[in-house]
């Protein structure tokens, strides 16, 4: 019998091996515990539109990542973004143009995952709980008590937490995981109703309790009924306050945001917070992706490399290249 190879996650990570997967002719399923694909990508829809509250931009720097970013382009996925950029630090509010070219996904960031994802087969709303090793296959249990297979590889695509339990079935790679710190990220969005008067579009920030800050109807095809901010809160600040009503979060974080933004700041029409426990590797590793090729056992996302969209994507790519060189 020629099981299929599941995969537990629709990120970015695991949806870059889906296709490579899916392209050399091999079947997949994937899985996911929220209701859509994109994962740290994924944009919320409210009422002042979609908001990417997760990764806001990305740069392409390995080649068979821009190569990739093209093809996305031309078929109108992703959109070259080029913001007033500013930094801010003890010193104050100062611009701070550079060359650097930045992606984003169109109308949002979700959009790649979901063009991603395509007609791939996918449970979503299925949070895997274990993942064991029959006589000769893989079988999944998800949080309902279901189970799910026999699949011929399993491809844990999930951030190192959450990959850690369930890698058990190969101790070396769960304690590989194990040992990655991930940092949390607090995000607020504001929206004002009459736009703030002021020429910042995004911002990296030093010495607050904010990292960086975006104006969402900068980005190319984005909703611009409100003048919508996202927030992002350093990893520090994060950690300190990780238990923090939702409500006192936005209070602090809209009050560092009038500290630096240096124009009159209204009351904002629209806010809203969301926490991602998980948002970032506190250091880079090299690895790659995790594998044991024999069991057939794989770990990718961005914590194997960069802890940024282009590692989830190159993470994606190594593990499908292990699991094709294995089969061969
Ligand atoms: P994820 O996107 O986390 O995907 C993992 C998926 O696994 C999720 O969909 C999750 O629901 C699912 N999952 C987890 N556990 C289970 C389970 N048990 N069962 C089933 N499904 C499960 N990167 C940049 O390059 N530029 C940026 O500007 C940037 N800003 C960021 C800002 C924030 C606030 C955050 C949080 C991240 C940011 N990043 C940025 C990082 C970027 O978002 C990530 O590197 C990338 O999206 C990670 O993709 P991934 O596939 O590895 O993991
Ligand atoms: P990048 O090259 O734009 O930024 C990398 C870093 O360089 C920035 O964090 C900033 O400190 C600095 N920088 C870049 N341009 C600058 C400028 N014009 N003025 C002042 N400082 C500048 O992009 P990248 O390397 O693809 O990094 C992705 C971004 O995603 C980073 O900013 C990173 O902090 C962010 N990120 C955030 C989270 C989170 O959880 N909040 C998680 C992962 C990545």
């Amino acid at each position: 019998m020629n099981a299929p190879i599941a995969i537990i996650g629709t990120g970015l990570a695991g949806l870059s091996a889906a296709q490579a997967l899916h392209a050399a002719g091999l079947e997949i399923v994937l899985f996911d515990k929220s209701r859509g694909s994109g994962g740290r990508m994924a944009s919320k829809r409210s009422e002042a539109g979609s908001l990417d509250l997760g990764a806001q931009y990305f740069t392409a720097r390995d080649r068979r990542f821009v190569e990739v970013v093209q093809q996305w382009q031309a078929r109108g996925w992703v959109a070259e973004w080029d913001p007033q950029l500013y930094h801010c630090n003890e010193n104050g509010l100062s611009s701070s143009p550079d060359e650097q070219v930045r992606w984003v996904g169109t109308p949002r960031m979700s959009a790649i995952t979901r063009a991603m994802l395509g007609a791939l087969p996918v449970h979503f709303s299925c949070r895997i709980t274990e993942v064991f090793r029959g006589e000769h296959y893989w079988e999944l249990q998800d949080a309902e008590g279901q189970s799910h297979g026999p699949f011929s590889s399993v491809i844990i695509a999930t951030p190192a937490p959450q990959a850690a339990g369930l890698l058990s079935a190969a101790p070396k790679l769960a304690s590989a995981a194990a040992s990655v710190v991930m940092e949390p990220t607090w995000a607020v969005a504001l929206g004002f109703a009459t736009p703030l008067e002021t020429r910042v579009e995004g911002c990296f920030v030093r010495g607050s309790p904010l990292d960086w800050l975006a104006r969402n109807r900068s980005k190319p095809g984005r909703d611009n009924s409100l003048d919508t901010w996202v927030l992002h809160a350093s990893s520090s600040w994060s950690r300190q306050h990780l238990d923090l009503p939702k409500e006192a979060v936005i209070e602090q974080l809209h009050g560092a945001f009038a500290e630096l933004i240096g124009c009159p700041l209204p009351a904002p029409a629209f806010s809203l917070a969301h926490r991602w426990l998980y948002a970032r590797p506190a250091s880079a590793h090299e690895w790659g992706a995790l594998a044991d090729a024999d069991l057939g056992l794989y770990a990718c996302g961005d914590w194997c490399l960069s802890g940024r969209v282009e590692g989830a994507w190159l993470s994606g790519q190594e593990t499908a290249r292990r699991l094709l060189e294995h089969r061969q």
